[in-house]
């Protein structure tokens, strides 16, 4: 059986560009989700096809590569302490809370999943939390996540953490051993969770939270662990490389190397990586990142916040061939929706662009040609430069033949009232006729949209709003 849908798409299929593909026809594989044809509607007779209306396009799903599912409870509070004084004042506490107490868990897991779908992410990649005292209280609590994030039908990464040093005595693991015996158990338990054979939705992520909270013993068992792997691939692995300059000096002091050695050091560098905000590499690190295959979480409202010195390297690491997306990073960053981290990411590298002319000094020695990014190139990091980086299936994060259906409805002009949808006025400014789908009214949707333009949300063919 075949699902059809007549609508607009409009998809980035590389850097900078976009294809806008007015009155096209996808076909699914209503079996499994995937798109089987892909073309111009010729006219031809559509008794059962989804038809979308005019003044709506289909655009792929947002990819949020860095989320702290259990900060999502104290979302937007908090920010006005530096990182490391942070974690230990809200994000160990509200970690610990959850694990503490599963109801609770499971209620901020499905509020968090349902503001996921309204905002058009439709892959995400978790850190979830570690247990106190038995194994069993946190295998559950992170399969509540996998669980929920499952009947939700989000396309999800769940995070146990790894972490056996801690600044906060009752939450930490009790050994590197316990850690690595508690992260192959979770991972054997998140795939037993999601039986699908080759299109599963749910897969499990080994998470050191980042180089301050690991010993060497857990990040080697790690490493191992990665590289021994699941269904003929190694496991995916996330974590952080340096945000701020307290850790990058920590880790210094303490190691006597770079995050990134370290990482490096214990295999945890790999194709299936994603490390989040890197503000601190420098382009031979950036290069590093290239040749393993690892990819950055790009986080740019939390680095706002917690970076302080550093703005990252976006262009550098763009034209280093490093695979990049976006991330909330909730609740470091305090925005759940792509949309505003896109914004964010083009303002941002704005900025960086200033403070280069403005020193330029580096920008001669850093010989970046145009740091800036403009609002396409936001969108292809948000969907396509997402996709790839997160490793999902061949072709996603746009819209081709043999990729997973994974795609949201934005409505941006209402032809019963003959208006603007939400925020959109005057799209019918200059013509009274319905406007036409162009660039400007994709860009003014990019600026401006919200909610109240997401009318329908597709993982994998399923209709999720
Ligand atoms: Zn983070």
């Amino acid at each position: 059986m075949t699902l059809t849908i007549r609508a607009n798409f409009v998809h980035t299929p590389g850097l900078g560009s976009i294809q806008i593909l007015l009155d096209h026809l996808i076909e699914l594989d209503s079996s499994d989700g995937f798109i089987v044809n892909l073309g111009p509607y010729g006219g031809q007779d559509l008794m059962d096809a989804v038809q979308v209306p005019e003044g709506s396009f289909i655009l792929p799903t947002f990819c949020d590569l860095h989320l702290h599912a259990p900060q999502f409870l104290y979302q937007g509070t908090g920010l006005h302490l530096p990182l490391m004084e942070w974690l230990n004042e809200y994000a160990f506490k509200a970690e610990e809370k959850l694990d503490a107490d599963l109801d609770l868990a499971e209620l901020v897991y499905r509020r968090l999943a349902r503001r996921l779908i309204e905002s058009g992410t439709g892959a995400v990649s978790l850190f979830g939390t570690i247990n106190e005292e038995t194994n069993l209280i946190a295998f559950f609590d992170c399969l509540v996540l996998a669980k929920v994030m499952k009947e939700a039908g989000l396309r999800a990464f769940i995070g146990k953490l790894s972490m056996d040093t801690s600044s906060r005595p009752s939450y930490v693991e009790p050994s590197a051993q316990a850690s690595l015996d508690s992260a192959a158990s979770f991972v054997e338990r998140c795939y037993a969770l999601d039986q699908a054979k080759g299109h599963r939705l749910i897969e499990p992520i080994l998470t050191p939270r980042f180089v301050p909270t690991c010993s060497n013993a857990l990040l080697q068992g790690l490493g191992e662990l990665a590289a021994q792997g699941k269904s003929f691939a190694p496991l995916r692995v996330q974590s952080h490389l340096p945000e701020p300059e307290d850790q990058v000096a920590w880790v210094r002091s303490t190691r006597h190397a770079e995050d990134i050695d370290v990482f490096d050091n214990h295999r945890l560098l790999t194709p299936r990586t994603i490390q989040a905000h890197c503000t601190f590499l420098p382009p031979p690190s950036l290069d590093r990142m290239s040749q393993t295959g690892a990819a950055v979480a790009h986080c740019p409202l939390s680095n706002a916040y917690f970076s302080s010195t550093e703005i990252f390297r976006l262009r550098e690491a763009l034209n280093r061939g490093v695979k990049v997306g976006l991330g909330s990073d909730i609740a470091g960053g305090y925005e759940l929706g792509i949309q505003g981290v896109m914004r964010m990411s083009v303002a941002v590298s704005r900025l960086r662009e200033g403070l280069l002319k403005r020193e330029s000094q580096a920008l001669k020695d850093g010989a970046v040609k145009n740091p800036r990014i403009d609002w396409k190139e936001s969108l292809y990091l948000a969907t396509k430069g997402g996709a790839e980086a997160m490793g999902l299936y061949r072709g996603s994060g746009w819209f081709n033949v043999g990729a997973p259906f994974d795609a949201q409805q934005i409505r941006f002009y209402d032809q019963r009232t003959g208006e603007g949808v939400g925020a959109l006025d005057f799209l019918d400014h200059d013509d009274k006729s319905q406007p036409k789908l162009v660039e400007d009214v994709i860009e003014k949707w990019w600026c401006l949209g919200d909610v109240r333009n997401r009318v329908a949300v597709w993982v994998q063919g399923n209709p999720l709003l």
